[in-house]
């Protein structure tokens, strides 16, 4: 494969932009390599400087669940653009965008558009902490609610994967008021809120994290959250970002039935423009500037050209709710092929999968927190990301991230990828 475009390009990137990359991950540092340059997108596929094709298994993470370039998505943008980029003023779209979202997802009552996922989390602790009047708040290990310095603190993505889960920059003031606590343990927040008590304004956690690969919730744990947060007063924050309207219209709190007071979004919500938002009870909306006297502002925030992708993504996604069942059984079919492959080979690997999300571990022991992820050989995920890439399959570029599916990964598309991985998973343990 010729990926000389894509080596020059990133040489020369090195030049003006910090590592080449506007966004860590994507330097390939944790797998070794030059990235790939992407000059274009269509369907289940990116096409890189050179012109190869890459069947696409990270969907710009996590926004393009329909694939790349949706006919629907690049004719609401190409309307809404003969009407001008931006006003900085209300517009009708924005009032259609946010009843969609109370419409579709359980906690939200109110809602405020931004224009990240980062300032969705920022700005939702921000509100939880005007509301109750108290400074901590709990997160857990390996989590990643985006770049924020409260929240850089045992991050996971790219975080993690640059070997910085605790960033310089964030000062020791700033920290203190984030407790953590590990994934899927109720006695571990038990303990905090004990040691804290009337002092934590918010809990906030990915419900299935994909920031430390894809992890899922014991059986109860949602639910023991969510009944420590009642009988302490704490605002329970869901950060589904990656898993807003992907594992459900509703996201994660439908699929497991265990309502936040608080939920921030991001990613499919824009339709792939740049969105957020971050909505719950209107109880505690109302604190939000000027309804209150939490502020929070944006110059591009509710965007006219963002909200039309979004609005075309979140209309669709909810007129065709037999999409979620279409995406469950490519998910299917992708991690039981991937286990069985596995099996037949001889290697025990970790597969968590749930919905259209899933991570292989290169672990025997199973994954369930941040302690279990890091015990993934690294090593051997590195050298498996390059085999597959080599085959035409472009994976996240790091052990500790969730793949995103999409409804454009047709069966024969399915077919290639697991022959790839069984071709990868043979040669990367015979070299
Ligand atoms: N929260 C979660 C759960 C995320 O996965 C991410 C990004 N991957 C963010 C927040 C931050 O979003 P953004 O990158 O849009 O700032």
């Amino acid at each position: 494969m010729n990926i000389s475009e894509s080596k020059r390009l990133f040489a020369h990137a090195q030049n003006f932009i910090p590592g080449g990359v506007n966004s860590p991950v994507r330097a390939f540092r944790a797998v070794g390599g030059d990235p790939i340059f992407i000059k274009r997108a269509d369907g289940a596929f990116i096409f890189d400087e050179n012109d190869n094709g890459y069947i696409e298994l990270i969907n710009s993470w996590g926004p393009m669940i329909l694939g790349h370039n949706h006919h629907l998505i690049r004719e609401a943008v190409i309307d809404a653009m003969d009407s001008g980029t931006s006003f900085g003023a209300p517009t009708a779209k924005e009032i259609e965008i946010a009843e969609l979202i109370v419409s579709m997802v359980p906690s939200v009552e109110k809602v405020r558009m931004v224009n990240s996922g980062t300032e969705a989390t920022m700005s939702a602790i921000r509100v939880a902490r005007g509301y109750t009047g108290r400074d901590k708040f709990i997160k857990m290990e390996g989590h990643y609610h985006g770049h924020g310095d409260s929240f850089l603190i045992s991050a996971g993505s790219g975080a993690i994967t640059m070997g910085n889960p605790d960033s310089p920059g964030v000062t020791k003031g700033t920290a203190k008021d984030t407790l953590l606590a590990p994934y899927n343990s109720l006695e571990a927040i038990e303990k905090l809120v004990d040691a804290n008590k009337g002092e934590i304004a918010a809990l906030i956690l990915e419900p299935v994290p994909g920031n430390m690969g894809l992890v899922t919730p014991m059986p109860g744990y949602l639910e023991g959250l969510r009944e420590i947060c009642t009988r302490e007063g704490i605002v329970l924050i869901f950060d589904e970002v990656m898993t807003g309207f992907r594992l459900a219209p509703g996201g994660a709190q439908e699929l497991f039935g265990v309502t936040p007071d608080m939920t921030t979004l991001g990613k499919i919500i824009g339709g792939g423009m740049p969105v957020g938002a971050y909505g719950g009870k209107k109880e505690i909306m109302e604190h939000v500037s000027p309804a209150g006297p939490v502020y929070q502002a944006g110059t591009l925030s509710g965007n006219p050209i963002a909200m039309a992708a979004g609005l075309a993504m979140l209309h669709h996604l909810n007129d065709h709710r037999e999409l979620y069942g279409e995406l469950l059984t490519i998910g299917r079919k992708i991690a039981e092929g991937i286990m069985k492959i596995n099996l037949e080979l001889g290697y025990n690997y970790t597969v968590n999968h749930l919905g259209s999300m899933y991570s292989l571990f290169f672990s025997n022991d199973p994954v369930v927190d941040f302690e279990s992820a890091k015990k993934s050989d690294t090593v051997l995920f590195g050298k498996y990301f390059q085999a597959m890439l080599k085959r035409g399959i472009y994976l996240a570029p790091s052990q500790f991230e969730s793949l995103f599916l999409s409804t454009a990964l047709r069966d024969d598309l399915i077919t290639q990828i697991l022959q790839a991985h069984r071709e990868s998973m043979i040669e990367i343990h015979s070299a």
